[in-house]
């Protein structure tokens, strides 16, 4: 009989970063029809609500952490925790945003931030729960990345950095786990229905409709990729299509269409 991977990883406990809007939401929905979840971010009315809802429809237990994780003293609670709790088998690394601008036009601090969020937080995050997995038979982590990390994005030019980062990270210590149990995936998204582009102060109006997806399909495509354990899941056949594309395009062509998208 073939184990699952969930199976080889009970008790199942899955802490969400960034769970109160988009895709960390999303991932809170499906994972807590098999799972316990702990779901972090900063706005604790959001993470309450987001609660409620998968209270309705779920007997599994929901715990609220509020946290800012380019701060260091809420960033090392949440380290303290992941790297401790004994039920621990899922981490999903997706707290992030994204500014939009030429680089020196933006705030630098904001940019430092970012850095801080999307590969900071991520890197400690992702040592606290190897750590944890040291005792355990299995365990899985995600980190969300983007298809912004496959070129360098002018723009876009911090987020992009820090997201080709994510993705060499979590595949390289995907094969330090060979066969041992413990999968990373690096999940890769394109254009998201979520307040990302908002947030980024993008222009989602330039983007054709045929690139977007909705967070719930992204979050399915991620879970069922590591059902497979698979270490890289680009979800949505035109992301897939469009990273294929990017390898075999030539680079100046590639870069040219990526300039005039994120302009
Ligand atoms: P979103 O709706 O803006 O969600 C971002 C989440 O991150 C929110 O829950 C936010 O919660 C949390 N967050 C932001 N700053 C934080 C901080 N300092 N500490 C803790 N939590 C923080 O965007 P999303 O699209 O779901 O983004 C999720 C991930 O997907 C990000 O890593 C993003 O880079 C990636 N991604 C998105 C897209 C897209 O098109 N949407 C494409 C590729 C990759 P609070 O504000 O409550 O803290």
């Amino acid at each position: 009989m073939n184990i699952t991977l969930e199976q080889k990883i009970e008790p199942n406990k899955a802490y969400i970063t960034g769970a109160s809007s988009g895709i960390g939401a999303a991932f809170a929905k499906k994972l807590a029809k098999d799972h316990d979840i702990v779901i972090i971010a900063r706005d604790t009315e959001r993470l309450n609500q987001l609660a409620e809802d998968i209270k309705k429809n779920s007997d599994s237990k929901v715990d609220i952490i509020e946290a800012d994780l380019t701060k260091s003293t809420d960033l090392k609670k949440i380290v303290k925790m992941v790297t401790t709790d004994k039920n621990l088998s899922l981490l999903v690394n997706n707290a992030g945003y994204g500014t939009t601008g030429k680089f020196v036009d933006l705030k630098i601090d904001q940019e430092i931030n970012q850095i801080n969020l999307n590969i900071v937080a991520l890197v400690r995050l992702t040592h606290a729960a190897l750590t944890n997995f040291k005792s355990k038979i299995g365990g899985a982590i995600i980190n969300v990345a983007s298809i912004a990390g496959f070129l360098p994005a002018p723009y876009n030019a911090t987020y992009a950095a820090t997201k080709s980062f994510v993705r060499s990270f979590t595949e390289a210590i995907h094969k330090e786990y060979k066969d041992s149990g413990i999968v990373l995936q690096t999940l890769c998204p394109g254009f998201t229905k979520t307040e990302f582009q908002t947030r980024a102060n993008f222009d989602e109006s330039k983007i054709p409709g045929f690139l977007w997806m909705d967070a719930a399909d992204v979050v399915k495509e991620s879970l069922e990729a590591l059902e497979r354990e698979q270490s890289i899941c680009i979800p949505g056949l035109a992301n897939k299509s469009l990273t294929t594309l990017l390898d075999v395009l030539p680079k100046n062509l590639v870069q040219q269409i990526a300039d005039i998208m994120l302009k």
